[in-house]
């Protein structure tokens, strides 16, 4: 019964109440605050203020207990509806410069506030009926945020929080952030040295090291080779093109301002690419196809530039040049539907080599309100959908159809991947086009010897190499599987005296195709041993005097099982094996 009357309201106004109540304990500890925004959020809540100094982790537990304060006064909270001038005045008198110029953005001539004991502010609500419904809240973290979102703007100080009805929620969100903090791919892959970004370079830029251009080997030799399989065709083409490409194409219009700014060469005006797909279409034009040649599927791993505002930019998952696993195929209107199915199975099969065995699947589709949006006639878009919806359903996809969705070309199905944590990530696109052969004027001869159009595909089926990579260190928590890893194998001695051994499994591990580590160094093996852990490689070969003499070696998995007098030969076939069936259970 409890449960049913405190679940009376939804998550947003708690959090949103939640705020409000943050807001009143910090201007009670911090008297000339000037209160900023305090919405609810996708996850919790925040509110930013404006302060001498920016609020620091110390200063939460203060905050906490203030706010632990007020929800035990129970105030009310109490809605008024007031007119503007009223409002206004009520402000300044309180010293709210930020309330004063939202105020000055409202057209309407009565506004409502909220209220609770000395606290007063601006806001639609809704809100819970008295402050005591507040059970348990956690504040989160800090963050510095411009006034709403502008640099030239001054800077506030942000305060996030949660809060629940049930105090196992809290528990259990809290227990979850730990683990997404844990798998946050910035921090593993500082600590596994994968990639870096200087403010030398640019932000948003990657630097891969060596082990992350390993992963990153390793993904796109096996990407490769499976295109390759199924028909595809390799493809290079260049990083800047002339800015007509994109005019023609529609893009410089509709994302301008994703792109970076065009540069001038002799009085030609170059863009650094945005996307690969005018250069794969100059390479269709160059002749006249026959119903015959197709389809022609033509890949290429296009490393691409889009400008992201500073603040969206996220490690590897949201930057500013990135490589996508870029395909386009041309095909006549009766071979699209078998070429959508063929994809749909090369992503899933893609995904699920790498550990993804869930999906999420969404088919976006024509507004059917608003059909002036999109090119191409009424007939092409209702087979194209028809098209779509059949690959799916004969592939048995759970979906979900997202009418205008679609991209003003032709519709599309994105598939979500689900890592550990339940999370999903945009993976794999599947976009039918009508524009381009349009615009470009593609057309293949049928077999009765008359120009027809042709269709265009555009596809990924990882998304990028960066997201990918950031979502597959996150999924697996940076210990990555065996076939995947960029070291598989540490060899550490215990004494100086197994050098020479050691340095022999060594040469033979590297001579069967193992990515090997040595580690002679004089230093206690317990300190190796740690250090090797940090690193999350799957195996370490532990060689001592008795290894030696025996001519065998102690293997110590990832999750610390040990393993005493193992032949060579057999560990390396173990490893062989994990490779070649790309086993994504942690052997190590
Ligand atoms: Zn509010
Ligand atoms: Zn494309």
């Amino acid at each position: 019964m409890e449960k049913k009357i405190q679940n009376k309201y939804s998550l947003d106004t708690l959090w949103h109440s939640t705020s409000h109540v943050m807001a009143q304990a910090v201007k009670r500890i911090f008297p000339g605050v000037k209160l900023g925004i305090g919405p609810s959020i996708k996850d919790g809540f925040y509110y930013d203020f404006e302060i001498d100094r920016a609020i620091l982790s110390q200063d939460l537990s203060r905050i906490d207990k203030e706010m632990k304060k007020i929800i035990k006064e129970n105030l009310p909270i109490e809605k008024e509806i007031v007119n503007k001038k009223e409002a206004e005045e009520l402000f300044k008198e309180r010293g709210e410069p930020y309330k004063l110029e939202l105020l000055a953005g409202i057209e309407d001539e009565e506004v409502t506030l909220y209220r609770q004991g000395e606290f007063v502010d601006l806001c639609r609500g809704p809100h819970i009926k008295r402050t005591g419904e507040i059970n348990f809240f956690r504040l989160l973290s800090l963050a510095g945020s411009y006034w709403r979102g502008e640099e030239k703007n001054p800077m506030l100080s942000r305060v996030y929080g949660i809060s629940f009805f049930q105090e196992e929620e809290l528990e259990k969100y809290l227990k979850r952030l730990e683990e997404v903090k844990k798998r946050d791919h910035r921090k593993l892959s500082k600590q596994l040295d994968l990639y870096s970004i200087s403010e030398e370079v640019g932000s948003g830029l990657i630097l891969w090291h060596p082990k992350g251009s390993k992963i990153r080997q390793i993904i796109e030799d096996f990407w490769k080779k499976e295109h390759e399989k199924r028909g595809y065709e390799y493809i290079y083409s260049p990083h800047i093109g002339k800015v007509g490409l994109w005019q023609k194409s529609g893009h410089w219009d509709f994302y301008r301002d994703m792109m970076f700014p065009p540069m001038k060469v002799n009085g030609d005006e170059y863009l650094v690419k945005p996307m690969s797909c005018p250069f794969h279409v100059q390479i269709y034009k160059r002749k006249i196809y026959s119903y015959r040649d197709l389809p022609l599927r033509w890949c290429e791993l296009g490393t691409v530039y889009r400008y992201e505002k500073k603040g969206v930019l996220h490690g590897l998952l949201r930057v500013r040049g990135f490589t996508q696993d870029d395909a386009h195929i041309f095909c006549s209107p009766d071979q699209l539907g078998q070429e959508v199915e063929n994809v749909l199975d090369l992503a899933i099969f893609m995904l699920s080599s790498f550990g993804f065995k869930k999906y999420d699947v969404d088919l976006s589709l024509r507004d059917p309100q608003d059909r002036a949006k999109y090119m191409g006639s009424d007939e092409i878009w209702q087979r194209a959908e028809n098209v779509l919806t059949e690959a799916l359903d004969r592939k048995k996809l759970k979906y979900k159809r997202i009418p205008g969705e679609a991209v003003f070309y032709g519709p599309k199905i994105d598939i979500k991947l689900i890592d550990a944590l339940g999370r999903g990530w945009q993976g794999p696109t599947i976009q039918v086009d009508f524009n381009f052969p349009e615009k470009f004027d593609l057309n293949y001869i049928d077999k009765y010897g008359k120009k027809q159009r042709v269709v265009m595909i555009h596809r990924t089926v990882l998304g990028t190499m960066e997201r990918f990579i950031g979502n597959l260190i996150e999924h697996y928590g940076g210990a990555l599987p065996v076939w995947i890893s960029p070291i598989q194998v540490k060899i550490l001695t215990v004494t100086e005296k197994e050098e020479h051994f050691a340095n022999g499994i060594y040469q033979q591990l590297v001579s069967e195709g193992i990515r090997a580590r040595v580690d002679v160094r004089n230093e206690m093996l317990g300190y190796k041993v740690r250090e090797t852990q940090l690193e999350k490689i799957p195996y370490m070969l532990i060689i001592g005097a008795k290894e030696v003499k025996e001519e065998l070696v102690t293997l110590r998995k990832r999750n610390g099982e040990n393993l005493k007098g193992i032949k060579l030969e057999d560990f390396i076939s173990t490893v062989k094996d994990e490779v070649k069936t790309r086993n994504n259970k942690d052997g190590g």
